[in-house]
């Protein structure tokens, strides 16, 4: 067994920011003599009254001790039993490589592109608003996580799988630092080259790609058991099991599972806005002024709130980011937040949400005239695409995003200007009103006066909100059982991933892809 050690070094030791075979060396400089010393953590330690310090954890295996070789792809091929993966995202694309060092052939069938047009499609929207709604920022290879902030930290208590998780994501390119830095951090530049090494890889073993492909209907053979999907193009593609990863912005899977009868339920989800201040402002309130000639990274803010009605939090935060169009509708706005992995954007963004409870939910229905909860577990759904059309009304079209500055928020008060913005689109201003229900906004206004008591400038006349942040995780459970993680109604149908409600970004999104894919080879074996 290694030792551990803590070490805190000054902010200017060149180990703070050292990578790679560097950051070995330097490593081994200050700790080799007494054996083979393995970085497991490093995080900046900005607390105030301290000079800022980097405080390392550091394993020292002594002489003739190993630490367990990182994960590595074998060269195993598909040959054994046929899976359909419906959705290529961080879940489909992990179950994909499970399945496949499990020896089972799976295929993927993706509605969206590959990242290369992909990319073409993003700059179509963000310069121009077109939106195709079959390739945009939640639509094609690598979904949601692909063009995203590319933050790789999450609450799984799974630690172990974690760590292998990114050992898997740096086999295929990703930079060796996720592996010890504190809040591993990718950006939306180098995702796309760690998604595709992987898809190079698993198509050489003969996994298959299927682009372009939308999936309208799930299978069933004459024993009631799922055995394929069909397309919209009309093919059918057949399997032992069909794994539903489809994400939480795939509105038209959950209307398809309705019509079939696949058994799902109506759950909480996040809703709010999306605040972006200054950089600069962030970094003053974090690290202080006294902090600001350091060489600092852009500092970083999580902060939560209890009002009478909801809990409130920020989430997502995106130091240097930009905030971007998530929409997959063209009549329907939706915003999210992203970065580069140098987050040099003079701005920083988070979401700002609350937990749509049931109880909104039931208000909501019962003011349109509407089913409630109980009865139709798409409620969630309709409210969160009625938010998102009137906030595209409320924008002006094209994408322009309705914004407000925050001090006007919480007074309540139309802003008359509004600063500049990350948001490429543009921004309109926009009091909110029609766009959300009185008690979402008042909850939204309580919780971010808290938040200026927390963060110093929060509610500065330069931070604005933009609406809406509707699809930060999904409005619907597709029930499975918890041994055989089938569907409670359809078996032989998996669902995974977030948009079944199993998971909650990039890395819980792929641990629940790995989990689902070792009960399909439980299950077929
Ligand atoms: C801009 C942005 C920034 C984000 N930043 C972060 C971050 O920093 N960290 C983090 O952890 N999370 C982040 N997220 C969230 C994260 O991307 C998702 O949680 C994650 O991708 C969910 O993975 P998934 O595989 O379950 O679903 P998805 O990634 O949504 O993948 C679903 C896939 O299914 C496909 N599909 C849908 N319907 C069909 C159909 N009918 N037929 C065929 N294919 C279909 C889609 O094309 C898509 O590729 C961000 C999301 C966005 C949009």
């Amino acid at each position: 067994m290694p030792s551990e050690h803590e070490i805190r070094l000054p902010l200017e030791h060149p180990l703070g920011r050292a990578s790679g075979d560097e950051l070995n060396s330097l490593l081994s400089a200050e700790l080799g003599r007494a054996g083979l010393p393995i970085l497991l953590r490093r995080s900046l330690d900005t607390r105030r009254r301290r000079r800022p310090s980097w405080l390392l954890k550091v394993a020292l295996f002594a002489r003739g001790e190993q630490p367990t070789p990182r994960w590595q792809p074998t060269n195993r091929q598909a040959e054994g039993p046929s899976v359909v993966i419906v959705g290529a995202g961080p879940a489909g694309s992990f179950a994909a490589l499970s399945l496949l060092e499990a020896g089972f052939s799976p295929t993927i069938i993706d509605r969206g592109q590959p990242v290369r047009p992909r990319r073409r499609s993003l700059k179509a929207l963000s310069v121009d608003g077109d939106l195709d709604p079959e390739s945009n920022y939640c639509f094609g290879e690598g979904g949601a996580g692909t063009f995203s902030d590319g933050k790789l930290y999450t609450r799984s208590k799974d630690r172990q799988g974690v760590r292998r998780l990114l050992e898997m994501l740096v086999a295929y390119g990703a930079p060796s630092r996720i592996l010890y830095d504190s809040r591993p951090h990718i950006g939306s530049n180098q995702l796309p080259r760690v998604l595709t090494a992987l898809r190079t890889d698993l198509e050489a073993r003969g996994v298959r790609y299927e682009w372009g492909a939308r999936v309208t209907e799930v299978l069933q053979g004459s024993d009631e058991r799922v055995s394929g999907v069909g397309l919209l193009d009309g093919r059918f593609v057949e399997g032992s099991a069909v794994i539903l990863a489809t994400g939480h912005s795939a509105r038209d899977i959950y209307s398809i599972c309705q019509r079939q009868g696949i058994k799902m339920t109506a759950k909480g989800f996040a809703l709010g806005l999306r605040a972006e201040h200054p950089q600069a402002m962030v970094d003053e309130a974090q690290y202080g002024a006294r902090c600001l000639d350091l060489d600092l990274p852009p500092a970083f803010y999580q902060l939560t709130a209890q009002t009478t009605m909801h809990g409130v939090y920020s989430f997502c935060m995106c130091p240097g980011g930009y905030i971007v169009p998530a929409s997959t509708e063209p009549d329907r706005l939706v915003v999210n937040g992203m970065s580069l992995s140098r987050r040099d954007s003079p701005f920083a963004n988070s979401g700002v949400v609350i937990t749509v409870s049931e109880d909104d939910l039931a208000a909501w229905a019962y003011e349109q005239s509407r089913p409630g909860p109980s009865q139709d577990p798409l409620i969630g759904m309709t409210f969160q695409a009625h938010v998102e059309g009137e906030a595209y009304r409320a924008g002006g079209g094209q994408f322009r995003a309705p914004a407000q500055r925050i001090d006007d928020f919480v007074a309540g008060r139309k802003s008359q200007d509004l600063p500049a913005t990350s948001y490429r689109r543009g921004i309109v201003p926009h009091g909110f009103d029609r766009i959300f229900p009185a008690t979402i906004l008042d909850s939204l206004r309580q919780a971010l006066r808290r938040f200026d008591e927390r963060l110093t400038g929060y509610l500065s006349h330069e931070g604005i909100l933009v609406a809406p942040e509707s699809r930060s995780s999904a409005p619907v459970r597709i029930q499975r059982h918890r041994e055989s993680l089938e569907s409670t109604s359809h078996p032989g149908l998996y669902p995974c991933g977030e948009g079944a409600g199993f998971a909650g970004g990039i890395m819980s999104a792929a641990l629940d892809g790995q989990k689902v894919a070792a009960a399909v080879v439980r299950n077929l074996s």
